[in-house]
């Protein structure tokens, strides 16, 4: 049964969110007027002091912008030549954290790995050392994304010199993302994304013999660069000194706005934190409300986030991640961990009367990761596709020039919004336990069970001893 104070609250909100259109005008500020808000791009701090100012604006608390240092990158000219058979040059660009190389570029020959899966570079692995991999992002037939961190630390590990990676999805797009975590990290040899043609034409030329490709990359590595995430809070009542964290990363791809990916997640967030602040001092439990700088590039805002704040860390009850809600007109809640967080989860949806799946996951590669490392319980709230649709377009416009503001419904953004702010609602004013924290060792003896250590370890994201 919903409390009558829930309830109360409950029908308040989500008329709020229903009536307003604040969530599709802050998005398409974040896009139109400060772009793509990639770690070091001229937007990223203007668009940091205007969420600052929203959260201020709609009453929230010790609202700050929390700086952290990490190793910076800006893109260059990128450069993709083929020699044999013939000589042309194709267009590309550089994937994130992708170091240049030396003056005259990186020449070699192409080693065709399809679309790139683990298993494929294990049995090819004596064809890569001193050759160049090319490979696709198409995920697997069973929507599973293999992640291209893992397909570029692969194609390091077995020698390569250089790596191209061809958008599986049509239409001349050229895929970016990073190719190692920025909290620790740039690349080691270059990493370069071509379009689904290039990438087909490449590959025909291979059908009749070896084909040679000089690589040019001037990328710029700063191991010295700042940046903010953007945190306010709704301080609790009775149990203040427990939180709720809830987050989304506001940066996008350096070539796009990221309207989807993952500007909308960030207006969600601040959308609940607008129609909850107006009920402060209603809730138990303190609600943390953070938007994420620099998630593309590794994860690195969140983790230098927790890494920061350790010693808060025991505080928090949950983690919800929205890297990926208001993109559709169904949400699905994706549990990290524990297990026994999925019925619980199942159970609040249902007495919210919402049409919802609760799932497992085992993703990585989003900002509740390095929260789910230290035992926080986490779960992403993210929009619905099914995995017929993953796996054909796995990531469709993410991480290309494509992901644009009209791209979005704003009927979506009010979607996801309603649903965390009314999540929101019952987990601050949970009477019990949400979920039991899970012990460290506990984590780590997990990961090395379902083989998921070794993946991050190629990742160079496995540091046990260590957040960053
Ligand atoms: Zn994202």
């Amino acid at each position: 049964m919903v409390s009558d104070l829930a309830s109360g609250i409950e029908a308040s909100i989500l008329g709020d969110i229903w009536l307003s259109n604040e969530a599709f005008e802050n998005l398409t500020v974040l896009c139109d007027d400060f772009g793509s808000r990639f770690a070091g791009t001229e937007g990223e701090r203007p668009a940091v002091d205007f969420i600052v100012s929203k959260l201020k604006e709609y009453g929230l608390e010790n609202v700050v912008a929390d700086e952290f240092a990490y190793t910076g990158w800006r893109r260059g000219e990128a450069k993709l030549e083929m020699l044999t058979p013939k000589e042309r040059e194709l267009e590309t660009i550089s994937l994130a954290m992708c170091p240049p190389t030396p003056s005259g570029g990186v020449e070699a020959d192409i080693v065709y790995l399809g679309p790139g899966y683990p298993e494929l570079f294990l049995e090819r692995k004596d064809e890569i050392d001193g050759k160049i991999v090319l490979c696709t992002s198409q995920p697997r037939p069973s929507g599973e994304m293999v992640h291209r961190r893992t397909k570029y630390g692969y194609a390091v590990k077995f020698g390569a010199v250089g790596f191209v990676f061809v958008n599986h999805n049509a239409g001349q797009l050229m895929p970016t993302g990073s190719i190692r975590p920025a909290y620790r990290m740039a690349g080691e040899i270059s990493g370069i994304g071509v379009s689904w043609e290039t990438g087909c034409y490449l590959v025909r030329q291979l059908e009749k013999g070896p084909v040679r490709v000089r690589i040019t990359t001037t990328d710029v590595v700063d191991p010295e660069a700042i940046s903010w995430n953007v945190i306010g809070e709704i301080p609790g009542g009775e149990m203040e000194d427990r939180v709720i964290a809830v987050g989304a990363h506001f940066d996008g791809h350096d070539i796009a706005v990221g309207a989807l990916d993952d500007g909308a997640g960030a207006v969600t967030v601040m959308e609940a934190s607008r129609v909850l602040a107006k009920h402060k001092g209603e809730f138990k439990r303190t609600i943390r409300f953070i938007c994420f700088a620099a998630e593309e590039i590794g994860v690195t805002g969140s983790t230098c986030y927790v890494d920061k704040h350790i010693e808060e860390i025991n505080g928090i009850d949950l983690m919800i991640n929205c890297d990926g809600a208001g993109r559709a007109d169904s949400h699905v809640y994706r549990v990290s961990g524990p297990e026994h967080l999925v019925g619980y989860l199942q159970g609040l949806v249902d007495r919210m009367n919402y049409d919802m799946r609760v799932v497992k996951s085992s993703s990585a590669a989003s900002d509740h990761w390095p929260f789910y490392l230290q035992g926080v319980p986490a779960v992403t709230l993210s929009a619905y596709r099914g995995f017929e649709e993953v796996a054909r377009v796995g990531r469709g416009w993410g991480h290309t020039s494509a992901d644009t503001l009209d791209k979005v419904n704003p009927k979506h953004l009010k979607d996801a919004a309603m649903v965390l702010a009314q999540s929101l609602v019952h987990l601050a004013n949970e009477e019990g336990v949400i979920a039991e924290r899970t012990p460290v060792d506990e984590i780590v003896m997990r990961l090395e069970k379902s083989g998921m250590v070794e993946t991050l370890r190629i990742q160079r994201k496995w540091h046990p001893g260590s957040i960053r």
